[in-house]
């Protein structure tokens, strides 16, 4: 029957088509609902080095590779938006931007953003400068200077990670001390090659096609100065694509979905994966082997709930 499946995915990012593939792979009716760009997050990237088996291709052409292979295999796609999921009996009822999906087992792959700093150029140089991962793109910026914003555990550790690869880094952070733990702290004193730039906003990233600098205020002075760097790294938090599942399953205090090692979350016939899950290692390999554990596991729970049809 028209929009009864198996298995609903939900997100087309790296976990989704991953879960797309295994699920279809094993032969269960499965559609994958997108309500934006399939490959999520990852489509933003001009180029992955660390893919296993991929020496680099543009995260958008490793998307489009992922989604013809699950297709290939009986993946269904949808460009629909899930707005809310609710539960009749065994079966899911998943409600869309256009009508509702029934399914068996959901699979929650709707990942999450990075918070933007919304200044002028950072939209535009995003991918020519501007990045939201130093453990992905720190190796792009090797021996130039770059700023790294923010004060919290994710700007210390990228940055520190970031330190190996650039020559030089100016840690802009908008209060006076930092916020990571003191580890961190300590570790990112004792690095010569990070600056600390106290109390300074970025009001805004500079460059045509390329970043060649960022535009700081800083919040004691008012006084107004340039920073001329190549790389722009914001770490200013993030926030799990999962408003829509509030109150249905537990979600640790950012948002994330609390799951065991194989993707189950405390709701029976629902899975999480990938970036929107808590503890993820947020990598396009830890968002996809996520997906493939989700969906050998709505594969048992069916085949135990649903045996004979
Ligand atoms: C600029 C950038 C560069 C990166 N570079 C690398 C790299 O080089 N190597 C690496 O390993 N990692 C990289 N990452 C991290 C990697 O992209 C993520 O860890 C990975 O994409 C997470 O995959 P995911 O499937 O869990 O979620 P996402 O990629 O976030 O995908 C989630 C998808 O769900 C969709 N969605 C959300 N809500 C709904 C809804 N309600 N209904 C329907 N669809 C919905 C979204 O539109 C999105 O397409 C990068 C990240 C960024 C931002």
């Amino acid at each position: 029957m028209e929009n009864e499946y198996d298995i609903v995915i939900i997100g087309g990012g790296p976990a989704g088509l991953a879960a797309g593939l295994y699920a279809a792979r094993s032969r269960r009716r499965t559609v994958l609902l997108e309500k934006g760009v399939i490959g999520g997050q990852i489509s933003l990237s001009e180029c992955v080095e660390n893919y296993p088996g991929i020496e680099a291709i543009s995260g958008f052409d490793l998307a489009q590779a992922m989604q013809r292979q699950a297709e290939s295999c009986g993946l269904e796609t949808s460009y629909l938006e899930v707005v809310g999921l609710t539960r009749d009996d065994l079966l899911w009822r998943v409600r869309t931007s256009d009508g509702d999906y029934r399914a068996k087992a959901v699979i929650v792959t709707s990942g999450a953003d990075s918070n933007r700093l919304e200044v002028p150029g950072e939209e535009r140089l995003t991918g020519r400068g501007v990045s939201y991962c130093a453990t992905c793109d720190a190796p792009f910026f090797a021996n130039q200077e770059v700023a790294v914003v923010g004060g919290g555990d994710a700007a210390i550790d990228e940055g520190l990670f970031a330190a190996r690869h650039v020559a030089k880094i100016y840690l802009v952070h908008r209060r006076d001390q930092l916020r990571a733990s003191r580890i961190l702290q300590e570790r990112a004193f004792a690095n010569p090659k990070l600056e600390f730039v106290w109390s300074t906003l970025v009001t805004e990233i500079l460059g045509e096609d390329q970043v060649t600098g960022a535009r700081l205020r800083n919040l004691v002075t008012g006084e107004e100065s340039v920073l001329p760097v190549t790389g722009v790294f914001i770490f200013i938090g993030h926030h799990p694509n999962t408003e829509y599942l509030r109150g249905l399953v537990s979600m640790d205090e950012g948002g994330h979905i609390v799951v065991n090692e194989w993707m189950e979350t405390d709701v029976p016939g629902l899975l999480a994966a990938g970036d929107a899950r808590q503890n993820s290692a947020r990598q396009v390999v830890t968002a996809a082997g996520d997906g493939a554990t989700a969906a050998i596991a709505a594969e048992r729970y069916i085949s135990a709930r649903f045996p004979v049809e």
